[in-house]
């Protein structure tokens, strides 16, 4: 049994979540924060 999908680059581009600052173009990675200001992305905090 294999998978023919193998999405396992660690970031997708699909599932990238943008900033919450809208003057920011950065992109939120998986450590919920923003890989360029820093700033959390948007969630419960
Ligand atoms: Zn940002």
């Amino acid at each position: 049994m294999q998978d023919v999908e193998q999405e396992e680059t660690g970031f997708d581009p699909e599932t990238r979540v943008l900033c919450a600052d809208e003057a920011c173009i950065g992109v939120v990675g998986e450590d919920g924060r923003c890989r360029l200001c820093g700033r959390p992305g948007a969630g419960d905090g």
